[in-house]
């Protein structure tokens, strides 16, 4: 048996991620301070003994708060940690911009001396944002990035790339066993319906009969990837070679207008609701001027070194996350 300890385990990918490590009979550890997820998500598990939740901000250190946990007590060491933490949202992050630097900076240290100290892999969770408003499409892990360094997804965007300059020089110095994930447009059950994103918005908005906000002309691209698709990728990743530690994209490289998008959301639903085109101001993350127009990731790494690719095509995953919203 594993030990994993999961940070922002009471988040969407968290809670996702926990239930499949459960099920696969691993021993968990769930830290979670509410700062964006939601509580009740972190009480799901707790008839299970294979599972234990810590609230803590993972700004702060916590080596000693997991080796004191009864799980850790039991088990004598932790084999893997899943560096989840972290706002995602733009609307999110924005409200938590200083956080969310501290998180990718002090927070990423925390997971890194956890991983050190005992000897741990560490997947740590970066993002497409670190390619900003791509020049060059689809976005390979070459690709340096055109990001802003003073804008409304700065603390975000550069926070995650900061992040995985912190986890490479711990591989360089201490050859901790990092595996870096680049993580683009993610969705399915457990996301918060608040989140302010552009799935959960227009899944709720067409179940309430509302019109659907699409933010500008909605000619901007994304590529969508159901979370079983991503976690399939997270445990092989997690089984490489520890000399493998990316950054790897893990996305679904289908790519779709949010227009697209909207109206694909409008038929799965039977909807009547009507499109609202929603000019944005000067500082808004969602002005064209600061949201990518175009992602894709391209996945040529994930399919040599992970023989990984998406399974689930997009109209099947909205029909799973509308029945999960259904459900609430
Ligand atoms: N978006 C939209 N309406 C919404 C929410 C988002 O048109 O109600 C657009 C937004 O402008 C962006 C895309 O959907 O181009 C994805 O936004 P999201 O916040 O989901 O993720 P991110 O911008 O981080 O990819």
């Amino acid at each position: 048996m594993k030990l994993a300890v999961v940070t922002g385990s009471a988040g969407f990918i968290g809670t996702n991620l926990v239930k499949l490590l459960l099920e696969k009979e691993y021993y968990v550890i769930g830290i979670d301070n509410f700062y964006s997820s939601e509580q009740w998500k972190s009480e799901l598990f707790k008839e299970n003994d294979n599972y234990e939740f810590i609230m803590h901000d993972i700004v702060k250190p916590y080596i000693d708060i997991v080796e004191n946990s009864r799980l850790f007590k039991l088990h004598g060491k932790v084999d893997e940690i899943y560096n989840l933490a972290c706002p995602a949202s733009p609307p999110r992050y924005i409200d938590l911009s200083l956080e969310t630097i501290r998180i990718n900076t002090d927070g990423v240290f925390n997971a890194l001396e956890l991983a050190k100290k005992h000897n741990a892999k560490i997947l740590h969770t970066s993002t497409s944002e670190v390619y900003g408003d791509p020049l060059v499409h689809p976005q390979v892990e070459s690709y340096r990035g055109n990001v802003n360094t003073v804008g409304p997804r700065s603390c975000y965007d550069e926070g995650k790339r900061i992040s995985e300059t912190i986890c490479y020089e711990y591989k360089r110095l201490f050859n901790t066993k990092i595996k870096l994930v680049r993580i683009f447009n993610t969705y399915g059950p457990y996301m918060d319906p608040n989140d302010g994103r552009v799935i959960t918005n227009f899944i709720n908005q067409a179940l309430k009969g509302e019109n659907l906000t699409i933010y500008e002309e909605g000619k901007q691209t994304r590529s969508f990837q159901y979370i079983d698709d991503l976690l399939e990728a997270f445990l092989k990743l997690m089984a490489t070679e520890d000399d493998f530690y990316g950054p790897i994209n893990l996305g679904n490289p289908d790519e779709f207008t949010i227009k697209e998008l909207a109206e694909i959301v409008l038929e799965l639903i039977e909807s009547k609701s009507q499109i609202d085109y929603i000019k944005m101001d000067a500082n808004n993350p969602y002005k064209s001027s600061h949201d990518p127009q175009q992602r894709r990731p391209d996945i040529s790494l994930a399919k040599e070194k992970l023989n990984w690719e998406p399974k689930i095509k997009l109209r099947d995953g909205l029909v799973k996350t509308i029945e999960y919203y259904k459900s609430l």
